[in-house]
C-alpha cells in the first residue's frame, strides 16, 4: 500500500535548542525523512535558533551528523541530504537577551506558514513567546510549537497557558504530546469511529476492564536529577497515559475536527474519578547485578519519588461506569512494550460446557514494538479431538500491512511537524484539556506527599512491585505480561 503524499505550504519553521537533544535525534531527522518523501516544497527554510556561536555552514554540518546518526542508512542519500542541506540556515540566539533577535526578524518572511518550534527548557517559553512578539517577528497568523513538560502542576499549568497567552491565541499554539503522533494512537480512533464493528461493544456492558501499560527497559541514569522532580505520575499518566485512556473512552466527536476530538477528550478528563490511596501502586526499581538503583541513577539516596506506577481509574459517566481501566508505567521493567488491551467480557453463556483454556475477547493495540493491533477470538481447535476451543489471534501488524518491505511508517515528530505546517491542531493539546488533566493528577500527588508515602522496591527487569500484581487479583483479573 503506497501512502499519498500532499505537500505541505511553503514555511518557515525557527527551531529555538535547534542544537539540542530533541532537534538532534527527532525533528530535524524527521524534517530530512518529510523532505526526502516530498512534503517539503522546495522554497521552505528551516532556521536553527540557539545559544551556541555557529553560522549556516556549522549547522548544516551538524544536522548532516544527526541524519547519519538517526537516520536509517537505507533511507539516506548522498545527494538528498546535500539539497535538503541547503534549505537549513542558523541564528545564534538568547531567548533571555537581545542576541539574534534583529537578525531573526530580517531572515524570516511574512509571506509564507511561519512556525516556531519551542525545543527548549519549559522555563524559556515565556522568554521566546515575548521576544516574538516585541520584536514584531511573530505574525497573527504564526504557530508556535510547545514540548512537554507542560507545567508540573495545575498552578504551573495555568501560569503557562496565561504567558502564552499574552503573545498567541490558542489557535496558534500546539502543545506537543508525541504518543498522539504515533500511527496505532490515530488508528485507535479509526478502528472506533470509522468501523460498525467495535463500537456497540465500546461500553461498560460489553467491556470488562482497559489496560494501558507503557514499560521501558532503561533507567533513568543520566537524567536522574530531572526524573527525580518529576516521577512517572507527570513524567507519563498525565499527560500521554492520559490521551491515551481519553481516546479509548471518548464519545463520538461529530466531525474529526481539533476543537470537536479535543471537547471529547475534555469531557473524559472532567468524568475521571478522585483516585483513592487503595488503588495506587508506586515503586522503585532496585539495582541488579549490572545495573544500579533507582535512588542511585537519581542520584538522591532518600528518593520518593515513584519510577513506576500502576493505578485503577474509573471513568463516572454512562457509558464506562463499573469499567474499571488499570494503568501501569515504568522503568527497568521486564520488556520495552507499550500497549492497550481491551478486554471484553465472557458470553453470557457457553454452549460448551467449562471448556479448558477458555479466555476472553481481548483487543489488542501495540504502540511500541511493532505498531499494530490484535484481537484475539475463539475458534475450534483443529482436528478430529472433538469441539474443543482454542484461541488464535486476528493479527495486523501495521508494518506488514502498510509498508512495502516491513514499512516505513512516519516518526509521530515528523507527521506532527506536518500538521503544525498544516495548521491543523486535532493532535495537541489545548490548553484546558492540560489543566483538567492537572486538576486530577494534583490532588493524587497530594495525597501521597501528605502521608509521605514510600515507593516500593521492585526488582530490576521484573513487572513491577508485588502490590501492583495484587491491584488487579483483588479484582480477580491479571495484568498482561509485559513482553516485546
Ligand atoms: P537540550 O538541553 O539538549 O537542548 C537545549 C537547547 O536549548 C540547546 O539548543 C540550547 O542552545 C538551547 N538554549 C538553552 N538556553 C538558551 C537560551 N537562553 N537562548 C537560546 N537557546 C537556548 O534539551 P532537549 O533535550 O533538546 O529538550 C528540549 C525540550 O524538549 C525541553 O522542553 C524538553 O523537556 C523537551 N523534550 C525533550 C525530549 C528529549 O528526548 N530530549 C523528549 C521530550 C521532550
Amino acid at each position: 500500500m503506497v501512502s499519498r503524499v500532499i505537500p505541505v505550504e511553503t514555511f518557515d519553521l525557527v527551531i529555538f535548542g535547534g542544537t539540542g537533544d530533541l532537534a538532534r535525534r527527532k525533528i530535524l531527522p524527521g524534517l530530512y525523512r518529510r523532505y526526502v518523501a516530498g512534503q517539503i516544497p522546495e522554497g521552505s527554510r528551516i532556521i536553527g535558533a540557539a545559544r551556541a556561536e555557529l553560522d549556516d555552514a556549522g549547522f548544516r554540518a551538524f544536522v548532516a551528523e544527526a541524519i547519519e546518526e538517526f537516520v536509517p542508512a537505507k533511507a539516506r542519500d548522498a545527494e538528498a541530504v546535500a539539497r535538503f542541506l541547503e534549505h537549513l540556515h542558523y541564528v545564534s540566539v538568547d531567548a533571555k537577551g537581545t542576541t539574534g533577535w534583529k537578525e531573526l526578524g530580517k531572515l524570516i518572511r511574512k509571506d509564507v506558514v511561519q512556525a516556531f518550534y519551542f525545543s527548549v527548557a519549559p522555563s524559556l517559553f515565556g522568554d521566546l513567546a515575548e521576544r516574538l512578539h516585541g520584536n514584531k517577528i511573530a505574525t497573527p497568523d504564526s504557530r508556535i510549537v510547545v514540548e512537554k513538560p507542560f507545567g508540573r502542576d495545575l498552578e504551573s499549568a495555568r501560569a503557562l497557558n496565561a504567558t502564552l497567552a499574552e503573545h498567541f491565541a490558542e489557535s496558534q499554539i500546539y502543545r506537543i504530546d508525541h504518543y498522539l503522533g504515533k500511527e496505532t494512537v490515530q488508528n485507535l480512533m479509526a478502528v472506533r469511529f470509522a468501523n460498525i464493528l467495535f463500537e456497540p461493544l465500546w461500553n461498560a456492558r460489553h467491556v470488562d476492564h482497559v489496560q494501558i501499560t507503557v514499560a521501558e527497559t532503561v533507567g533513568v541514569g543520566g537524567r536522574g536529577a530531572y526524573y527525580d522532580r518529576s516521577g512517572a505520575m507527570r513524567d507519563m499518566v498525565q499527560n500521554h497515559m492520559m490521551q491515551l485512556l481519553c481516546l479509548i473512552a471518548m464519545e463520538a466527536p461529530y466531525q474529526f475536527d481539533p476543537d470537536a476530538v479535543r471537547d471529547e477528550k475534555l469531557k473524559v478528563i472532567r468524568a475521571l474519578e478522585p483516585v483513592t490511596p487503595e488503588d495506587i501502586v508506586r515503586g522503585q526499581y532496585r539495582a541488579s547485578k549490572d545495573t544500579a538503583s533507582y535512588p542511585a541513577d537519581a542520584e538522591n539516596p532518600n528518593s520518593t519519588t515513584e519510577s513506576f506506577i500502576a493505578l485503577k481509574v474509573e471513568v463516572a459517566n454512562w457509558r464506562w461506569k463499573g469499567t474499571p481501566f488499570y494503568l501501569r508505567t515504568g522503568k527497568r521493567l521486564r520488556a520495552r512494550a507499550s500497549e492497550i488491551a481491551i478486554v471484553f467480557k465472557e458470553v453470557p453463556h457457553s454452549i460448551f460446557g467449562d471448556e479448558e483454556g477458555w479466555r476472553e475477547n481481548v483487543l489488542s493495540i501495540r504502540l511500541q514494538p511493532n505498531e499494530g493491533m490484535t484481537l484475539s477470538v475463539m475458534i475450534k481447535e483443529p482436528g478430529p479431538g472433538g469441539m474443543r476451543l482454542t484461541e488464535v489471534p486476528l493479527d495486523m501488524s501495521f508494518a506488514e500491512a502498510l509498508g512495502e518491505d516491513g514499512a516505513d511508517i512516519p516518526d509521530a515528530y515528523e507527521r506532527l511537524i506536518m500538521d503544525v505546517i498544516r495548521g491543523n491542531q486535532t493532535l495537541f493539546m489545548r490548553g484546558d484539556e492540560v489543566e483538567a488533566a492537572w486538576a486530577w493528577t494534583d490532588p493524587i500527588i497530594a495525597g501521597w506527599e501528605a502521608k509521605g508515602d514510600k515507593p516500593k522496591g521492585y526488582d530490576a527487569f521484573s513487572s513491577g512491585p508485588e502490590d501492583a500484581l495484587m491491584l488487579l487479583h483483588r479484582d480477580a483479573r491479571r495484568w498482561r505480561e509485559i513482553a516485546e
